[in-house]
């Protein structure tokens, strides 16, 4: 059996799994303190027990397996998280199981590849535009990692001409996500995403956004494919505007295939997270 661990901010998701595709059994719940919430997760894989786990962290998290620090949680808004040590605790607690420790976003990147709209390529980019901004890349089939992460998601983007808004991102204040995530939406018109027609104006300016996002990661990785999730792609409406912003942004300048081919969206929807976490579970 093959266990899944999703850790995020506001949630977590604990799953199992026979074959690493089919969710046999999944809890969620809300994400408490470190102790409280793994003493939640402890008791679920007493529960239903399991070789391995894949564990897909909210973060910055620290992948590098040679790292003093590796599957810690580092510099998180999230206090009481800050330098938390989740992968030892869990291996702590279940020294016969075997662990994967990744981000939230390269797990659900994983899953799309092996399971979802990316079945039938080795190169992708898995791009989740939610509350936050981030991209797994996978590369021949690896998620790509050098001294960290990818952060694709804090990018610098031109602006739209018709878009002051100052940005969300604390950092960057008007980066990608600080412009173009969920609460960038919200706070630039005051209303909830979901709230906003389909004919808005708003989503002409969030395309502008994430064409320029697919442009960049197609310029710098030449993935065979682009896949967009996350809350704001319910707006299903998008694609089409992106792959026509897309193709006016990049000008000709390279080739790719076939834009319907090329970016789409996710196949796993709720699921991409475990999925990808039972597949580098499997991998060990
Ligand atoms: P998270 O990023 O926290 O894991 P989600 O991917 O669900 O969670 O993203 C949440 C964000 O997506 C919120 O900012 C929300 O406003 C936005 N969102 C959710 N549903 C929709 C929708 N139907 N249309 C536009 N935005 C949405
Ligand atoms: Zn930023």
């Amino acid at each position: 059996m093959l266990g899944a661990v999703e850790a995020g901010g506001t949630k977590f998701v604990c799953a199992v799994s026979k074959d690493g595709r089919t969710v046999e059994h999944r809890e969620q719940f809300p994400t408490r303190s470190p102790e409280e919430t793994l003493t939640t997760v402890f008791e679920y894989f007493e529960q239903h027990q399991v070789e391995a786990i894949g564990i897909g962290s909210f973060g910055p998290v620290d992948i590098k397996p040679t790292s003093a620090s590796y599957g810690y949680i580092e510099e998180t808004p999230k206090l009481d998280w800050r330098n938390f040590n989740l992968l030892g605790k869990m291996k702590n607690h279940f020294p016969g199981v075997k662990f994967a420790f990744t981000t939230d976003v390269n797990a659900a990147a994983y899953g799309e590849f092996k399971e979802g709209a990316g079945k039938e390529v080795s190169d992708l980019v898995y791009w989740t535009v939610g509350t936050g901004i981030g991209a797994g890349i996978i590369l021949n089939g690896r998620l790509m990692q050098g001294y960290g992460h990818p952060e694709v998601g804090h990018i610098l983007v031109k602006r739209h001409p018709d878009d002051d808004f100052i940005g969300v991102c604390p950092y960057h204040k008007d980066c990608l996500e600080g412009l173009a995530s969920g609460p960038a939406i919200e706070s630039r018109y005051g209303t909830s995403a979901k709230a906003i027609p389909e004919s808005s104006s708003a989503w002409d300016i969030e395309t502008y956004y994430l064409a320029q996002a697919c442009m960049n990661v197609t310029l710098t990785v030449a993935p065979e494919k682009i896949i967009l999730g996350g809350g704001v792609m319910h707006q299903s409406q998008m694609i089409p505007l992106i792959r026509e912003k897309f193709e006016q942004l990049l000008a000709g300048y390279v080739k790719t295939p076939p834009l319907e081919h090329y970016i789409t969206s996710i196949d796993l929807h709720d699921d991409a997270g475990v999925i990808g976490g039972f597949q580098l579970a499997k991998q060990l």
